[in-house]
């Protein structure tokens, strides 16, 4: 049985050494043969001469992927899948908020039966917004998508090899790995891994980020935000004709009148409201249709270092 380990990489010169010195000590206590594979998204700084000094220390257990580019964090774990020769393939942040010690848990859960596994991050180190933001996220995306898992945000997770061959087949353009690993799972688990603060460099995630990775999660998984549209439509169809009767019956009784402009206004613009948002939910699908069919690689690779 062989391990895969993939990684993402943008910007991550001050934790690659330390990540693989304690990566291959860990690994080297499971006793399985295994492989990490780097994928270098795309990195502006010293990360891609670090990772080919690091790939001539260690040969035959590293293999790296250099981007042209940066493509994203879920299409570097893509490039990864499509080249894993392991069995059971495991995916972890470059930036050692993963302690790589926590990877014996998630194989062990693996063997126990499970096709994936996600680490559950216990006493997360991020900032309140961060914790109290994903909080949220997973109410709210459980009730649209119906993916019941504690932790989606956390990149520690394994995957049985035919998990991984079938994300691989996937041809969407917006990725959202752990949620499509468990729309294909029959077996998926979560463990309690440990989580730690980021010591060198920065997230790359803002709000604006996040925002589009949950839409990606939304538009991918659901179809929840169009009927929900739908919905609103036709309840205000329903309001505006009660509304019209009343008004002509008004008409009958009273005989005109031009009062009530700025109520009139504000419904108006009430309205457009709702009309712009429902043309921007469309256009988040659309969006996505058509990126899907132009059929644009998603990602570039520049170069491949391995053996
Ligand atoms: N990452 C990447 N491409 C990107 C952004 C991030 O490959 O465009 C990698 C990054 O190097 C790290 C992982 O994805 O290994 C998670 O990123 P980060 O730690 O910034 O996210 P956070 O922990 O704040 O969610
Ligand atoms: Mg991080």
């Amino acid at each position: 049985m062989k391990l895969s380990i993939v990684i993402p990489v943008f910007n991550e010169e001050g934790n690659l050494r330390s990540l693989c010195e304690r990566l291959i000590t860990t690994l080297d206590s499971l006793h399985h043969p295994y492989e990490i594979i780097m994928v270098n998204d795309g990195s502006t700084d010293g990360s891609e001469k670090l990772l080919q000094q690091l790939y001539k220390q260690w040969p035959d257990k590293l293999r790296v992927i250099n981007f042209n580019g940066n493509f994203g964090q879920h299409r570097a774990i893509m490039a990864g899948f499509e080249r894993v020769r392991g069995d059971i393939v495991v995916t972890l942040d470059a930036d050692l908020q993963n302690p790589p010690e926590e990877i014996p848990k998630l194989i062990a859960k693996i063997e126990e039966g499970c096709d994936s596994v996600g680490g559950i991050r216990k006493e997360r180190q991020d900032n309140r917004f961060r914790r109290y933001a994903s909080k949220l996220n997973n109410k709210i995306r459980y009730k649209i998508t119906g993916i019941k898992m504690e932790d989606q945000g956390s990149m520690l997770r394994a995957y049985r090899r035919h998990i991984v061959d079938l994300m691989t087949q996937c041809e969407e353009s917006a990725l959202f790995i752990p949620a499509l690993a468990y729309s294909f799972s029959s077996h998926p688990g979560e463990v309690e891994v440990n989580h730690d603060a980021r010591t060198v460099g920065k997230s790359k995630y803002n709000i604006y980020r996040l925002m589009r990775l949950n839409f990606d999660l939304m538009t991918g998984f659901s179809l929840v935000p169009l009927q929900l549209f739908t919905f609103v439509g036709i309840c205000v169809s329903l309001v505006s004709t009660a509304f019209v009767i009343y008004m002509f019956i008004r008409r009958l009784i009273v005989g005109p009148e031009a009062e009530g402009m700025f109520t009139l206004f504000a419904i108006l613009y009430f309205l457009v409201g709702v009309l712009l948002m429902g043309m921007g939910i469309l256009g988040e699908y659309i969006g996505r249709i058509y990126q899907t069919v132009r059929r644009r690689p998603r990602y570039l690779i520049k170069n491949i270092l391995e053996n």
